[in-house]
């Protein structure tokens, strides 16, 4: 009667490789356990993981596991799938003997001796040393191609087909037409990205991945300068970008462009003139900036409205009267959604957002004016600043009468942004339905909130 955990790991580059297989470790790694009589096999598994992380949630899993049950062997299949990082082995190879769990590598013998532990080191070297050169032809091979203006990888334009054979694009005639008429769209017909994705989308015309396009994909393909006839290539440096996601927030890399010199233009069959493109991305520029501040004004109901009539939500929108005066709504999305003929859109009207939110705000207000509801929306943080504690808060609290706390509180609220104000608003309210006569409010805190 042992006990086995077997830990098996593969890098995303690692995947197409063979023998690194998953299948294969994996069943090497059961065969191990059976060879060495183990009745209870438990799995850990990190795929597309990079070897070069200490940090592998299933590692940390497996770590964990032999903590708290004893647990005869940690069967891997061999030490590169551990890690690829010699001080990190040895880390894990003394946090695996701590509890008294014996490490077995399928693929080569290991004896915890310093002989052995001399010889992984040594293993270890060679592999990272091995990876490293490895990089370097890569990285030599992919600029000495772009520097013979071919392309390293398929680069993913919406347009064009990759020939793996000669590493040059061709034209996707289907998809140039599409672009073709985006353009013109645009420029002829004075339609927007979001329009253009909505027409797309009615005449059954799929984006680069087969999905349904959206105002981020069209103007993806609006702002391409490659429909111009160059591509750029190595613009960006994206080095480590691709282990982001199990870094922690602060040490995320982000992608960085190089300069412009170190760009490398490659010809490829022209689509749209540069004329056209420039024109186009003049008014992209232009929409990009009023989406912008439009997205900046804040509807202190956004999230927390439902229709009455299609129970669609309802969000908010600004409608310029000049360039000082801008009326607030929130109207029903699906009053606008162009995906559906004109018939079935939405006939519910618009709500004045500023009569809305007061009538709202006025109705929940007074149920934030109780003791326990104030400490409650105090520890979910709606109230205090960063530097005050949550103990601090409650101590505060205590030592005051009513009165004094609806003071307190509405100097909070005077000071406090729409956002904030929306989130407390969403902290107390499930839904609340809109119909052109009648407003219900679901509330999370029913007793609190009469809704009618
Ligand atoms: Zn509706």
């Amino acid at each position: 009667m042992k006990k086995a955990i077997i830990y098996l790991r593969v890098s995303t580059d690692e995947q197409v490789e063979k023998g690194f297989s998953l299948q294969a470790q994996r069943q090497e790694c059961m065969e191990k356990a059976k060879e060495l009589n183990c009745d209870e096999v438990k799995e850990f598994c990190d795929e597309g993981v990079s070897g070069s992380i200490l940090e592998r949630p299933m590692l940390l899993d497996a770590l964990e596991s032999i903590k708290k049950n004893p647990i005869d062997y940690f069967i891997c299949y061999d030490p590169s799938r551990l890690s690829r990082n010699v001080s990190h082995q040895l880390i894990l190879i003394d946090n695996i003997k701590k509890y008294k769990t014996k490490l077995i590598f399928v693929r080569s013998s290991f004896e915890d001796t310093a002989e052995g532990r001399f010889q992984i080191t040594i293993m270890a070297a060679v592999d990272e040393y091995e990876r490293a050169r490895l990089k370097i032809r890569t990285e030599l091979g992919k600029r000495a191609k772009a520097c013979q203006k071919l392309l390293t990888h398929n680069p993913n334009i919406y347009g064009y087909i990759f020939d793996k054979e000669t590493d040059r694009l061709k034209v996707n005639e289907e998809q140039a037409k599409v672009v073709e008429m985006m353009y013109e769209w645009l420029l002829k017909e004075n339609i927007g990205p979001a329009k253009i994705a909505d027409r797309l989308n009615e005449m059954k015309i799929l984006s680069m991945r087969g999905k349904q396009w959206s105002r981020v994909s069209t103007c993806r393909v609006l702002k391409n300068y490659s429909y111009t006839g160059t591509l750029y290539i190595r613009r960006y440096d994206a080095r480590d970008y691709k282990l982001n996601k199990f870094k922690k927030k602060e040490e995320k890399v982000r992608v960085i462009e190089k300069p412009r010199d170190q760009w490398i233009g490659i010809e490829i069959p022209k689509i749209i003139d540069k004329s056209t493109w420039e024109k186009a991305k003049l008014i992209i520029d232009k929409s990009k900036r009023i989406y912008k501040g439009g997205k900046e004004t804040v509807f202190l109901l956004s999230g927390l409205l439902k229709c009455g009539r299609c129970g669609g939500t309802l969000s908010g929108k600004t409608v310029s009267k000049s360039k000082i005066v801008k009326n607030r709504y929130y109207c029903c999305t699906n009053k606008y959604n162009y995906n559906v003929a004109a018939a079935e859109r939405c006939k519910s009207i618009l709500f004045n957002a500023e009569e809305l939110e007061d009538l709202i705000w006025n109705k929940v207000f007074p149920t934030l004016l109780n003791k326990a509801k104030i400490e409650k929306l105090y520890h979910s943080q709606c109230f205090i600043n960063e530097e005050k504690g949550k103990a601090d808060c409650s101590k505060r609290i205590e030592g005051l009468a009513v009165s004094e706390l609806m003071k307190l509180l509405e100097n909070h609220i005077d000071q406090m942004t729409v956002m904030k104000k929306n989130k407390i608003l969403n902290n107390l309210i499930k839904e609340i339905i809109i119909e052109e006569n009648r407003i219900t409010i679901k509330a999370l805190f029913p007793k609190c909130i009469n809704s009618e």
